[in-house]
């Protein structure tokens, strides 16, 4: 596996291990298992399995399934999947939710400890108490009370005597703090919900911020890796790990998360996308989901260079999302075989060409990999060309077809416009050329000069084809409210093509990759291609004006 380039992270890792801190490298990489990953996610696992294999340690997959409302196996299952296909192995796989025992437990030894209380106040008046950061926060009436009280309330909730929202368990630090998270938050609270993991066993459940440190301390997880939002957080992690009196002291890192450019970066507002049906699901090529980009084309190669690239800050930026396009092509470019596709049909008779012959010319795989050899494919009296390549009234530098014009189509002859054929609305439907036989490709003519390549499919053994051409699925950046948000959903982010490829192209399985002549870079859809109608994405256009 290649290696990141430095960052501070890495640099804190090598003083880790020099110093004789940490002896083995653990990292995990812990998502919630409410939606699918996305490119965001990618960066931290990425970052994640990158910087413990070089160390030569571990990473966990620890799912963070403590909110049952919300979580589903669904969600477990695609996140494997996502990992794996990225191209990394875990060694443990666990569940934050086997430690709600423990967790438990632990409650209980800050409640003796007079750290923890139950509090009968609703969650509203909670956070409206909570003071602001000029402002101390109000202590709770219920703050002071006794220890065996608390645990008798404790155990009731966990009893389940409690409604939901009914009390919760609150730490018992400092309400005055000028750190707003050490305001007494809350530690536990009451939800009546079927967990997918621990089922009904539970009806109380603990609060992200305290369950996540006892997360890592439990698996002994050395470099705890999240994002800048968490950074306020840390005092309150560092308190957990110590008030609760865990064997191993783990420590919170904080990097900036990844935002690309034209790309919705939030799980909740990808499921809604599902959820309403603003897409064909959450592998639609549309979305910046590890699934969706998978299925759009995107190699692991490619998003693991291009995580790697953009390196590890801790200030905030985004990332222009044509530098990820730019990894795709960069990975493709030798590998993909390069082919002709039309994809919006226009019919060309070559005349003077022998009705009924087929030859077989000669077509390089890989103009730039030889290795790749050579393929054979067909030519005859009927062809297809692309409309765009043909015009009545050309502009002025317009080197294509039109009427009179001649033309080179790649692999094949020279072929002369000699008549257009309109239909009612003057529109061109089949054009009539002729073809010179001194003109084939590889023959080294040089007689005459045209300065304009065409692409072509041979009519008679063309395959029936749909290409799927893809802009981004929200343009503008919308309100954070729901609403506004979908209606930003751009209407043309999906055009459907139906058109024709060279009869090699039959024998396609889904998620071979091929480049198609002057149109880009394209996927077999494993959903829905079949070997008589292949479907293909297109995963990126052949040029960007980016330069990295
Ligand atoms: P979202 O905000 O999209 O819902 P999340 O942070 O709630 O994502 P988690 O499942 O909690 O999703 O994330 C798992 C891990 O992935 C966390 O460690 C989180 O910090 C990291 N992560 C999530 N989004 C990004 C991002 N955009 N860039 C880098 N890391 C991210
Ligand atoms: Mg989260
Ligand atoms: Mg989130």
């Amino acid at each position: 596996t290649k290696t990141s380039s430095s960052n501070f992270i890495k640099s804190i890792v090598t003083e880790d291990i020099a110093s004789g801190k940490v002896k083995e490298v653990i990292t995990r990489f812990p998502p919630e298992p409410n939606g699918y990953l996305h490119i965001g996610h990618a960066k931290s696992i990425c970052l994640n399995f990158e910087l413990a294999a070089e160390f030569k340690g571990r990473t966990n997959l620890r799912f963070d399934d403590t909110n049952p409302v919300k979580e589903d196996i669904e969600y477990v299952e695609s996140i494997k999947e996502d990992v794996k296909w990225l191209g990394f192995e875990w060694d443990g796989l666990f569940f934050a939710s086997n430690y709600f025992g423990e967790m438990y437990d632990r409650a209980l030894i800050l409640i003796r400890k007079g750290l923890a209380y139950v509090d009968d106040q609703t969650a509203d008046q909670i956070r409206e108490t909570r003071g602001t950061l000029t402002a101390p926060g109000q202590e709770s009436p219920y703050r002071n009370r006794s220890v065996e009280e608390n645990l008798e309330l404790f155990q009731s909730m966990k009893q389940g005597n409690i409604p939901d929202g009914g009390k919760v368990l609150r730490a018992k630090i400092d309400m005055a703090s000028p750190n707003v998270n050490l305001r007494d938050p809350i530690l536990y609270r009451v939800v009546h919900a079927h967990h997918h993991n621990t089922g009904d066993e539970w009806c109380i459940y603990p609060m992200y911020a305290f369950a996540h440190p006892l997360e890592d301390a439990i698996e002994g997880v050395t470099h705890s890796i999240c994002t800048l939002e968490f950074e306020d957080q840390r005092p309150f992690y560092d308190w957990v790990v110590r008030e609760c009196e865990m064997k191993w002291t783990p420590h919170q890192y904080e990097f900036a998360r990844l935002n690309v450019t034209n790309t919705v970066m939030s799980k909740r507002k990808l499921k809604q996308l599902v959820d309403e049906k603003a897409v064909d699901g959450w592998d639609d090529p549309r979305m910046p989901t590890i699934s969706g980009l998978r299925r759009k084309g995107y190699t692991p190669e490619a998003i693991r260079t291009f995580c790697r690239e953009i390196g590890v800050t801790k200030s905030y930026g985004i990332v222009d999302e044509r530098m990820l396009e730019h990894f795709i092509r960069e990975d493709l470019k030798l590998k993909a075989l390069r082919t002709m596709a039309v994809l919006q049909p226009l019919k060309v008779v070559i005349t003077n060409y022998p009705e009924g012959q087929t030859e077989w010319l000669e077509a390089e795989n890989n103009s730039e990999n030889p290795e790749m050899g050579n393929r054979q494919i067909p030519f005859s009296r009927e062809i297809y060309i692309e409309r765009d390549d043909f015009m009545d009234n050309p502009p002025p530098k317009y080197f294509r077809l039109f009427p009179g014009n001649e033309v080179r189509l790649k692999h094949a002859y020279f072929i002369k416009c000699e008549k257009v054929i309109h239909d009612d609305n003057g529109n061109a439907i089949e054009l009539h050329c002729t073809y010179d036989i001194e003109t084939k490709s590889g023959s080294g003519f040089t007689g005459r000069k045209v300065k304009g390549t065409i692409h072509w499919v041979d009519a008679s053994h063309a395959v029936p084809a749909q290409f799927r051409l893809y802009e981004p699925l929200i343009t503008e950046e919308a309100d954070d409210d729901g609403k506004s948000f979908l209606e930003h959903v751009n209407p043309n982010s999906l055009e459907v093509l139906e058109g024709f490829v060279e009869p090699g192209m039959k024998e396609t399985a889904g998620g071979d990759k091929f480049q198609f002549f002057r149109h880009g870079y394209f996927n077999v859809d494993p959903k829905d291609s079949t070997p008589e109608h292949p479907v293909f994405n297109r995963i990126v256009s052949l040029k960007s004006s980016f330069v990295i």
